[in-house]
């Protein structure tokens, strides 16, 4: 290691985690969810390993997480959900990239840059089954399946997807969950009536906490993130034999003796109560550490747990590491799968009042990813 940090990606894990959540899908395909870099492990290099292990498609939210995936070569289909006006849908359909639309507006210019273009858009239709996120409106659905079906006659769009998503898929036994499958179920219909059902079309709702808990919210696809990354969808039920895939790994800046009263960091938040040894570990909040991590999550030094002393600044913390022989270079290990004592980062997750999907997508551009394993 000849960097200050680094994210260590174990892509066995990975593996693992996807062939456990096959089992899940019990013949339903996968769709990983890839965006945000793939949850900070890294967009092309997740996509291919994913992929190789079974995954048959992938999911980004943006329309340029797409554009990167195929600019990588990724061949794989891919679809974008997340989508705003004016956007290069003509280099998206040359990309091959498939599309979500929610609305009459948007998929009219999806329509229009078919025409432009020549290329016939795979559109994913996705239906507000009750999150009131994305998706269309019960009330808003036909209009849209008729716009859908009417392009679709022109040749200008292939709705080759019916999709929704929960609210509260994590939340096991939530009212709502169950009550968003009949609504679903509703939408499928009505698609099914206005000459979009057929056998072609992926019928898509579930995320990972529905794929480990829901067999009803299989369909014929499942797009689960967290999971794949080996973090846990529904930590009050465990891990479900997922591995964690993510290490945050940080080698000492610096090392010295402070005397007694020394105060440490910004605002002297933390105050020595004896002579003791300080360690300054590289990574800070432009890093992903949250300044709100200050006194709240431990890292893992010379074999022992080290509370964080003192406010995170941006680009450094200070620990305490007593008496113990430790030398500048060390290396610190912030989060990992907990095999070596060091906390987890679903431990980290719950000191700051978090889920763990906040912590790896803020992991930042400075920390190089490395990639170990197969
Ligand atoms: C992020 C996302 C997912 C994956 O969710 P996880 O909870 O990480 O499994 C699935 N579908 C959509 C639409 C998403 O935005």
């Amino acid at each position: 290691m000849t960097t200050p940090a680094e994210a260590r990606i174990d892509l066995s894990a990975i593996r693992h985690n996807i062939a456990l959540l096959k089992e899940h899908a019990a013949g339903a395909e996968l769709m990983g969810a890839v965006k945000a870099d793939a949850y900070g492990h890294g967009l092309v290099r997740v996509s291919e390993t994913i992929l190789d292990a079974g995954v048959s498609r992938l999911g980004t939210a943006t329309l340029s997480e797409g554009l990167a995936l195929r600019a990588a070569g990724v061949t794989a289909p891919i679809l974008s959900w997340l989508l705003t006006p004016g956007e290069p849908y003509d280099e998206a359909l040359r990309a091959d990239l498939e599309l979500s639309a929610a609305g009459v507006a948007l998929l009219a210019e999806i329509a229009a840059a078919a025409w432009a273009t020549g290329v016939t858009a795979k559109v994913h239709l996705e239906a507000d089954t009750g999150m009131s996120r994305g998706g269309a409106q019960p009330a808003a659905w036909p209009e849209l399946l008729a716009c859908a079906a009417r392009l679709q006659a022109e040749g200008a769009v292939e709705v080759v997807g019916l999709w929704s998503h929960f609210a509260c898929a994590d939340i096991p036994g939530h009212p709502s969950v169950e009550g968003q499958l009949d609504a679903f179920e509703q939408a499928l219909k009505l698609a099914e009536q206005a000459g979009l059902g057929g056998s072609q079309v992926i019928r898509h709702v579930a995320n990972s906490a529905a794929l480990v808990s829901l067999p009803r919210a299989r369909f014929d696809l499942a797009r689960p993130g967290i999971a794949m990354y080996g973090l846990s969808p529904i930590p009050e039920q465990g891990d479900f034999g997922l591995r964690q895939a993510m290490t945050l790994v940080a080698r000492l800046a610096l090392v010295k003796r402070v005397p007694d009263h020394s105060g440490v960091s910004y605002g002297h938040l933390y105050v020595t109560d004896r002579e003791t040894t300080l360690g300054l570990v590289p990574l800070g909040y432009a890093d992903g550490i949250l300044r709100h991590a200050t006194g709240r999550v431990e890292v893992l030094a010379g074999g022992r747990r080290r509370a964080i002393a003192g406010r995170v600044c941006m680009d450094q913390f200070v620990i305490d590491v007593d008496d113990d022989v430790i030398g500048s270079g060390d290396e610190v290990i912030l989060f990992g799968p907990g095999k070596d004592g060091e906390p987890t980062l679903q431990e980290w997750a719950d000191n700051l009042g978090t889920i763990t999907h906040e912590i790896v997508t803020k992991i930042g551009a400075r920390v190089p990813r490395v990639y170990e394993g197969t």
